[in-house]
Parts: structure tokens; C-alpha cells; sequence
């Protein structure tokens, strides 16, 4: 860790201020992942500036319309709050999945999201890696892929997204709010991730000064009836090797008035299943329609040799989140 700055902000202002002006410099939270990465000599920031002594950011706070989470929340907050729980069931069942208690008591809302890949060459400094040093090739292609992903890859990266409590904030149309030194503004949160295109080592579309406050969720019904199911190699302290967050709105009749689903664990962002969702409008809540919807997840999807299990997995994972939540509707 030597030649590493470390820099307290008492504000949100003063954060983007000094990453701003500091190329490469990154602020850090609950630190479980970063700590990890600057241990491993993964892309170590040059500086680091702690916004844990930034007031305001630590509350979920909760009107009739929405939940607002601050970046600084903790995930077993999120997991302890009854609101949360209530209202968007999908984000705590994720978070419950989420690494262990010791993790999540540390680990906040802000950090998670823009936590790194699992890729195996991505944290082996031996192997090339376009995401950790752009042009150098990308190791997983042709090699050990079991994890990488079979949706939103490219000819220059195919790492999944890891974050579960992502899936569900993408799935349940999420707001992003976001600080820079220009000010305020409001990101979709399917809008916060990039797809890896030629330019993998660019994640996200924050702009280098630019911080996340937190988080808008609008309760509707829809958000109240979802569900999170993950699916991982071994049952705790593991991230997902496919993962399904999914919402359900039935009519009287038992039609599907509305739906979403989104998945994780097999693309390179948390991703949105548009076409899944269409399928599912207007059908009866069957494992049937469940099934039929599901298939169409893997009509674009591309595997690269390990990876091809994911191609059966990643409809029966969704097929069975929406059979587990029509149970429970
Ligand atoms: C053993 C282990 C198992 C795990 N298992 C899982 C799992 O199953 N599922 C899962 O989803 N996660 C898992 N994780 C990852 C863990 O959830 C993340 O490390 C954690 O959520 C990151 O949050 P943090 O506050 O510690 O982020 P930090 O480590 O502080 O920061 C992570 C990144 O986010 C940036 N950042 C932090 N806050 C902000 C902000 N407000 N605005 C802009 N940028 C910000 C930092 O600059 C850094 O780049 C696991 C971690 C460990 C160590
Ligand atoms: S998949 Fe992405 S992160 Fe993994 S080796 Fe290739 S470029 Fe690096």
C-alpha cells in the first residue's frame, strides 16, 4: 500500500472538490472492497479521500411516495429497516444473500454498486486484462470463464457485474442521486453502469468529481410484490453465478398487469430483461407463461466455453423467482 494519500471530507462538496481535482483519486466508504483491491495492488487509487464523516448520508428516510437511502447506509441497516422490507422486499432478500454479517455492517449502499469484478484475471496481475490495464487483451476469453458473463459481453471483456443489491435497484427503477462539483442531478439507476464496449476499464457514468448521495425508490405495488433469488456455488459468503430480481403486478383475474425482471451473475451490468418483461403482460401467472417469458432471456445471450451451463440456468432462475413469488402473492 505504499505512496498512498488518504484524505478525511467533512462534506459531499468538499469530496468532489478534491477527486475532482485529483486524477485517479477515489473515495472510500465502508472500504471492504476497495481495502481489498489496495491490498492486491489492483488499480490503486493515488489518493483516497473518507466521506464517512459526511453528515446526512446515513439515513433511510421514508414518506408515503418513496424511500430515500444515503449513500453512507449500511447494508444490514437496509436489511434491518421495516419500511425497506415492506415495501421493496426484492432489495433486502438480495442483501440478505449478500457476503456475511461482518461484511454488510461495514459495506454501505454507495460502495456496493461500484464494487469490482470477480474475473479472475482482473485480480491476477500475471494475466492480461483490458479492464485493469486497457489494450494489454483479455485473459478470460479464451480461458477460465465459468463466471463471466453470456449477456452484454464484448470481443474486449466478458466480467459479470457482481453486486446483488444492484439487480434489484435496476429491477425496481431505481433513482440515482448524484453530487459533482457542477452540482445536483438524477441518474435512472439502469443508467448508472456501462456496458464494456472497447472501453472496459470505463464502469460507470459518473463523471470523475462526481459522488453518489444516494438513492430514490418509489413504492408502488409492483415494488411491493418482488422477489430476489440467487444462485450461487456454495450457500453463504459466495457472489452469484446467475441471480433473478422480479416484480409482479396481477389484475383480478389473475393476468399480469405489469412485470420486471432483472438478472445478475451472468452480465457484464445489472441488466434488465425488456423483452421477458413484455412477454410476461397480459398472460395468466402460470409456470407456463413463467417459462415461455423466461426463455427469451437467452436470445441474445453468447457463452464462451465454461460458461454455457448459464445458457439453461439463466431461464430456470427466472422461471422459479417468479413461480416462488406467484406463491407468495
Ligand atoms: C468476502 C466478501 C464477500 C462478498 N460477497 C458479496 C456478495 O455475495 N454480493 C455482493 O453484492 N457483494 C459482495 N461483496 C462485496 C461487498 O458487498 C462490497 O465490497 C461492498 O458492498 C462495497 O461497499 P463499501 O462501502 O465497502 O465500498 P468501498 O470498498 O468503500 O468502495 C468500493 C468502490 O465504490 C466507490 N464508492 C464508495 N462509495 C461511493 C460513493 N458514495 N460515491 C461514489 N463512489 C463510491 C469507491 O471509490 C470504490 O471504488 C463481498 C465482499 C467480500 C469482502
Ligand atoms: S473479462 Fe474483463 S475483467 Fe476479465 S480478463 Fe477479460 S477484460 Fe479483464
Amino acid at each position: 500500500m505504499s505512496g498512498l494519500a488518504y484524505a478525511r471530507a467533512a462534506s459531499l462538496e468538499s469530496a468532489t472538490e478534491v477527486i475532482g481535482s485529483h486524477r485517479a483519486a477515489e473515495v472510500i466508504a465502508g472500504g471492504t472492497d476497495l481495502l481489498q483491491r489496495l491490498e492486491e495492488h489492483v488499480l490503486p487509487p493515488p489518493l483516497v479521500v473518507d466521506i464517512n464523516g459526511v453528515e446526512g448520508l446515513r439515513a433511510i428516510e421514508v414518506d408515503d411516495h418513496e424511500i430515500r437511502l444515503g449513500a453512507l447506509v449500511r447494508l444490514n441497516q437496509v436489511i434491518e429497516s421495516a419500511p425497506v422490507r415492506d415495501a421493496f422486499p426484492a432489495i433486502v432478500e438480495a442483501l440478505i444473500v449478500t457476503a456475511s454479517p461482518q461484511v454488510r455492517n461495514l459495506a454501505t449502499v454507495g460502495g456496493n454498486p461500484l464494487q469490482k469484478t470477480r474475473c479472475l484475471y482482473f485480480r491476477d496481475q500475471s494475466t492480461p486484462c483490458n479492464k485493469r490495464e486497457p489494450g494489454s487483451g483479455c485473459g478470460a476469453l479464451e480461458g477460465r470463464n465459468r463466471i463471466n458473463a453470456i449477456l452484454g459481453g464484448s470481443e474486449h471483456c466478458i466480467a459479470t457485474h457482481p453486486s446483488d443489491f444492484a439487480v434489484a435497484m435496476a429491477a425496481l427503477d431505481a433513482t440515482v442521486l448524484v453530487v459533482g462539483a457542477r452540482g445536483e442531478r438524477r441518474l435512472p439507476f439502469t443508467e448508472l453502469h456501462r456496458l464494456p464496449g472497447d472501453t472496459p476499464h470505463l464502469e460507470h457514468n459518473l463523471a470523475p468529481d462526481e459522488v453518489i448521495e444516494g438513492y430514490r425508490l418509489t413504492r408502488t405495488p409492483l415494488a411491493r410484490h418482488s422477489h430476489y433469488l440467487k444462485v450461487r456455488d456454495r450457500g453463504e459468503f459466495e457472489w452469484a453465478i446467475c441471480s433473478a430480481a422480479v416484480a409482479l403486478e396481477l389484475d383480478h383475474g389473475g393476468r399480469i398487469a405489469d412485470a420486471r425482471v432483472a438478472v445478475g451473475g451472468v452480465a457484464t451490468k445489472p441488466w434488465r430483461l425488456g423483452q421477458v418483461e413484455t412477454a410476461l403482460q397480459g398472460r395468466q401467472a402460470t409456470a407456463e407463461a413463467f417459462a415461455e417469458a423466461a426463455a427469451l432471456s437467452v436470445q441474445n445471450a453468447v457463452a464462451h466455453g465454461d460458461n454455457a451451463y448459464k445458457l439453461a440456468l439463466l431461464p430456470r432462475t427466472i422461471a422459479r423467482a417468479l413461480t416462488e413469488l406467484r406463491e407468495r402473492l
